[in-house]
């Protein structure tokens, strides 16, 4: 019999959740526009919207805002978070930003040329807006499996160096400031990179003298998954096998509100001086005094103390398998995910899940609003509604991924709640045709995810009656 575990903590301060009724419930996600992204907080249950900024603070964290040093220049608290960076992620310098995409605007702006080429594994929707910014294009050189929510290859957010090679032989290395390579790949589905795979492409960009840059959001969740997959690493502590990754880069942009546990927090990371130069002119510009770069004291201790945490075996072994877990049972059921599981979340395959419906009614948002109603549970809609419309024909991109995200927080739910979470997706696939399709009433013209409003289609029948 194999043994059971247990999240590797214990509870010392808690915050209410309410189980609203079925009728409240009805009322919220009608007032929300059949948009989860519009529902209060209060009247969700279990939310699992994002990991972002989601996570629970250690009692060592809080402990440590307590020493915030609060100097608007050369705070200790910058230097104790620069120490972190460079034990844990061997980068030599790091300017904070006040979140990830803070990091990605200075990375941009610094390396970025009208007319350059950015060639990435999948695109990320805040990374590719500041390329564009400046004048940049994203290539994307991500393997075809990630594209495949069957295929079930251990690296799907491996880069496909075939399509790099040329890529560099169309454009030029001269016009490829840096490649972007983004450990684990979120748009695939939380899907990791192989140490194998980034020791290629380095030595490949190496011999075109490109940079190669990192979105390490996730890079913890991507070593766990080199530890378990990869041969030659299976013995070995997530630390090392990060510290591995990273030392294959020029450096990195992090998001701290995913992999480092806090609220709020990003960085700019690296070992060239001329960048870290020219990311202190910029970031005084954007975000603050190189030395705190829009956060305050306490969220920098906050992050350094995450940065220790994040790479304990484990927690992170406890964290992957509680997405794991969760994505078993709907397996067991024989509710249609996209597999492997991924490192953040399990995505439904909405496509297979409501086969009655037509992408333009949004099965998608249809399941994330029909979710909300059976349970309280709120997730999000990764889809046709996400996509947004062609540029030239105005018309829906009808993705080839129709998917229902659920977004596991790091360390605020327990198994507990995913067994709720498994019961009600189970109660829905059960009933699945009984879900209605959805119209779009309202779209806003960009991202219109965030704030676009829906309403039932009426079926056939109960346009009879
Ligand atoms: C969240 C995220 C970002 C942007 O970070 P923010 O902290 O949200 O600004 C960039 N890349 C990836 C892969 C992310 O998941």
């Amino acid at each position: 019999m194999s043994r059971r575990t247990a999240e590797p903590y214990k509870i010392k301060s808690v915050e209410p959740i309410r189980m609203t009724t079925r009728a409240e419930r009805e009322r919220a996600i009608a007032e929300a526009g059949y948009n989860t992204f519009l529902l209060k907080s209060e009247d969700v249950y279990i939310d699992l919207l994002t990991d972002s900024g989601t996570s629970a603070m250690s009692d060592a964290q809080w402990a440590a805002m307590m020493r915030g040093d609060e100097a608007y220049a050369g705070a200790r608290s910058f230097y104790r978070f620069e120490q972190a960076v460079r034990e844990i992620y061997g980068f030599q310098w790091m300017v904070p930003t006040h979140q990830g995409r803070g990091a990605e605007h200075l990375i941009s702006r610094i390396l970025i040329r009208p007319g350059h080429v950015i060639p990435g594994n999948m695109y990320f929707t805040t990374t590719r807006v500041h390329q564009e910014l400046q004048g940049g294009t994203f290539v994307d050189v991500i393997i075809d499996e990630a594209h495949d929510s069957l295929s079930d290859h251990p690296f799907k957010g491996n880069v496909d160096l075939v399509k790099l090679q040329s890529v560099i032989d169309r454009h030029g290395a001269e016009n490829i400031p840096y490649v972007n390579v983004a450990v684990t790949v979120n748009l695939a589905g939380g899907q990791p990179v192989s140490m194998q795979n980034l020791r290629e492409t380095r030595s490949l960009l190496q011999h075109h003298g490109i940079r190669m840059w990192c979105d390490a959001t996730r890079a913890v969740e991507n070593a766990f998954f080199i530890k378990e997959r990869e041969s030659g690493y299976a013995g070995k502590p997530v630390r090392a096998i990060l510290k591995e990754m990273m030392s294959y880069f020029d450096g990195c942009t992090m998001s701290a509100k995913k992999d480092c546990l806090v609220n709020i927090g990003g960085f700019l990371a690296g070992n060239d001086d001329a960048i870290l130069q020219a990311a202190r002119e910029q970031v005084v510009i954007f975000e603050g005094m190189p030395t705190y770069g829009g956060l305050s004291g306490r969220d920098m201790e906050a992050v350094a103390q995450g940065i220790y945490e994040m790479v304990d075996d484990d927690y992170i072994a406890h964290r992957i398998n509680q997405v794991r877990y969760l994505g078993r049972q709907l397996v067991d059921f024989g509710v249609p995910i996209v597999l492997p599981i991924g490192g953040h979340a399990v995505f439904l395959d909405a496509r297979q899940f409501l086969p009655h419906l037509d992408q333009d009614e949004y099965p998608a948002q249809a399941l994330a609003a029909a979710l909300y109603v059976d349970s309280g549970v709120r997730a999000m809609e990764r889809g046709n509604v996400s996509s947004g419309r062609d540029q030239a024909t105005g018309k829906n991109r009808r993705p080839k991924l129709e998917l229902v995200r659920l977004t596991i927080p790091r360390r605020v739910y327990t198994d507990r709640h995913m067994d709720v979470v498994a019961d009600s997706v189970r109660h829905l696939y059960e009933h699945r045709e009984e879900i209605p399709g959805l119209e779009m009433v309202y779209e806003p013209p960009t991202l219109r995810f965030f704030t676009a409003r829906f309403a039932p289609v009426k079926t056939a029948c109960q346009v009879r009656t």
